[in-house]
């Protein structure tokens, strides 16, 4: 009798692995048409063919199960089939790692984010000709390849310093070429894009304006790397969309910066999150650059949190410094001089290079 029941129990498990084969092969049946549909635009659920089979399933029938039985099997079964055909519609969006497993190196001037540990440095506002060739000259001397300097500047009140504009890119790019640097501002204004990429080698987008979408679409347009900044208040979800933005038209030369987000934190700036930078590094393939300067808000904390950033596998730190920050026109309590610029730089140096 044992020996009985043990036999039809490998029956059942012969049957058990057939069946199982006949599934797989189904399932990947299942997938091919999604990808088909996919393709053509059609939807995968299709009720009037769903109920089709289980007509002819419960026609044919020969038992032992009830009807109802055999009926929700297959419900299970189409239930599954259906995920698998959804699963090929999952658009693979282009920051993602999986749409591009390799790192991307942006190349700018001398830089290159993403093969190299990189630090941007230069004032918060270009004020002058002498302040940036003073500036420039620091930073050269001590290796930083990309210069910084707001030529159009997002300020909270109207009334404050709105920048040099067109003269402004003028000084950047000379004092760059100068020192062989790389230089990057920002762009505010669609209008603007065509002259800022004229000047500068990285486009900057400035917090205020990350969802400013038709400027994502404008500078996607451009011929030129972008620094996206994330917003202030924006998920890490929509910085990497907007990330998908300038990618979505054909600009592959994205590097996101991640600049402190708003908390009810007041000690600070704002609240570096050092997490969202991380993920920036785990998700997507793009250089990811830490802004301690607008993180913070105060000097004292710009080396450890610089030092935190590159130790978690950021690809650059960004400050800003400013010949004599006690005057500058715009940021001034939370710029370095050059005294405090050399006291960072020797700070972080052996997480650089
Ligand atoms: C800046 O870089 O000077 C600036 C305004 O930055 P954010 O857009 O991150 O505030
Ligand atoms: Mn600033």
């Amino acid at each position: 009798m044992k020996a009985r029941i043990k036999e039809l129990r490998d029956e059942i498990d012969r049957i058990n692995r057939e069946l199982l084969a006949l599934l797989s092969e189904r399932g990947e049946i299942a997938r091919e048409i999604g990808r088909l549909q996919t393709e053509l635009g059609l939807s995968h659920y299709d009720p009037v063919r769903e109920a089709e089979m289980l007509d002819y399933l419960t026609r044919e029938n020969p038992g032992p199960f009830p009807a109802e039985t055999i009926k929700h099997l297959f419900k299970e079964i189409f239930k599954a089939s259906l995920t698998l055909e959804e699963a090929e519609d999952q658009k693979t969006f282009l920051y993602s790692k999986k749409a591009h497993p390799e790192p991307t190196i942006v190349e700018a001037g001398p830089a290159r984010f993403g093969a190299e540990k990189l630090v941007i440095a230069g004032p918060c506002s270009i004020e002058s000709a002498a302040q940036m060739e003073e500036t420039a000259a620091f930073l050269a001397q001590k290796g930083v390849k990309v210069l910084r300097g707001g030529a159009f500047k997002p300020r909270t009140s109207p009334y404050a310093f709105q920048g040099l504009g067109v003269e402004g890119l003028k000084i950047g790019r000379a004092a760059a070429d100068r020192h062989g640097m790389a230089f990057v501002t920002e762009v505010m204004d669609t209008r603007d894009v065509e002259v800022v990429a004229e000047y500068a080698d990285i486009l900057q987008i400035g917090a205020r304006n990350m969802q400013n979408f038709a400027l994502l679409k404008e500078v996607g347009r451009a011929k030129k790397p972008v620094l996206l900044k994330r917003g202030m208040s924006a998920t890490i979800e929509e910085w990497f969309y907007a990330a998908e933005y300038i990618l979505a038209q054909g600009n592959d030369r994205v590097i996101l910066a991640e600049r402190g987000i708003r908390t009810f934190e007041k000690w600070t700036r704002n609240t570096l999150d050092l997490s969202g930078a991380v993920l920036a590094k785990q998700e997507t393939h793009l250089p990811v650059v830490v802004d301690v300067t607008h993180a913070a808000g105060r000097t004292d904390l710009l080396a450890p949190l610089a030092r935190a950033a590159l130790a978690a596998g950021v690809d650059a730190v960004h400050v800003e410094v400013h010949p004599n920050p006690l005057v500058a026109l715009s940021d001034n309590r939370q710029q370095l001089d050059f005294a405090g610029f050399e006291r960072f730089f020797e700070a972080i140096r052996d997480l650089l290079g």
